[in-house]
């Protein structure tokens, strides 16, 4: 329906949820990396050696990004621990250990936990072969994904929606002369909030998608920021509301999608007043509103 209909912070949770339920504790033995390097923000061999031989600890999220939080097997770093050696040294070899990998879905992009023996589908662009007997293989058919690497202590940039004290957030818009629409989208103030979720939190919180960030009240600034965490925490209840071309990691199709009250329902009716839902093109994207309810 729209071209902007990708995983947001709720799916993007769901997804490395059910990943670190399915994964974690298992060890990456091999990995293939396919010839595509659009998928690739790392380089192919960077990738290779930094996951190969982990054990993945755990899977979360940070922003829109799945985090795998790795770390060298027992036999690997055997010989770098040292007895006797000083606080601040064994912190710098624990620390050696770990390592992260970050898998950023894009528009179409899945993780898929399956056994070995499942057929490698078309626009798989990485196998990473488990102890476990089981792969995990990152499919993306449009490639907007990416794939990285990191020492560890991955910072997206922004602050987490979830994790931000209401002054936080009413301090990310100060002075901001953009819409607050686009002040919402922009992942270096706040990471995660994508087009559906910044339209149902302008709609639940009374506010038109074009209004001036520096324009709004401290009343207003406050009910925005109880509306985003509403709906990012019934969205993630629901297990993300999915309106695009991914599954979850054991790759079964769909989630319970969020009634949205205003997002895709451009000419119908608001179901508080009844007024039709306008549409805009606000930066490039679709702003869903209703003219009476939003002001
Ligand atoms: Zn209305």
């Amino acid at each position: 329906m729209y071209s902007d209909e990708v995983p947001e912070l709720p799916e993007v949770e769901t997804i490395a949820r059910g990943l670190d339920k399915r994964v974690a504790g298992d060890i990456i033995e091999s990995v293939w990396i396919g010839s595509k390097k659009q998928v690739l923000k790392s380089s192919a061999a960077a990738i290779a050696s930094t996951i190969e031989g982990k054990r993945i600890l755990r899977v979360h999220r940070a922003g829109k990004h799945i985090v795998f939080d790795l770390e060298a097997t027992g036999e690997q770093v055997s010989g770098k621990k040292r007895k006797g050696g000083s606080r601040v040294e064994s912190r710098r070899a624990a620390s050696l250990q770990t390592a992260q990998w970050i898998v950023h879905l894009g528009m179409t992009g899945r993780m898929v936990v399956c056994e070995a023996a499942e057929e490698v589908v078309k626009h798989t662009h990485l196998i990473a072969k488990l102890a476990s007997g089981r792969e995990l293989r990152f499919v993306d058919p449009r490639m907007f994904g990416k794939l990285s690497v990191h020492a560890g202590g991955f910072d997206p940039g922004g602050i987490e929606p979830l994790e931000a004290t209401e002054e936080q957030f009413v301090a990310l818009f100060k002075g901001r002369k953009t819409p607050i629409k686009s002040a919402l989208l922009n992942q270096k103030l706040l990471r995660g909030v994508g087009n559906i979720y910044a339209d149902e939190s302008l709609f639940r919180a009374g506010i038109r998608p074009r209004r001036r960030a520096s324009k709004l009240t401290l009343a207003q600034l406050k009910k925005l920021y109880g509306a985003v965490q509403e709906v990012l925490r019934e969205a993630i209840a629901l297990g993300g509301s999915s309106v695009s071309d991914y599954v979850d990691a054991d790759g079964e199709e769909g989630f319970f999608q969020l009634q949205h009250r205003v997002y895709g329902r451009e000419a119908e009716a608001c179901l508080v007043c009844g007024t039709a839902i306008q549409r805009v093109v606000l930066a490039g994207r679709s702003s869903h509103f209703c003219a009476k309810c939003q002001k």
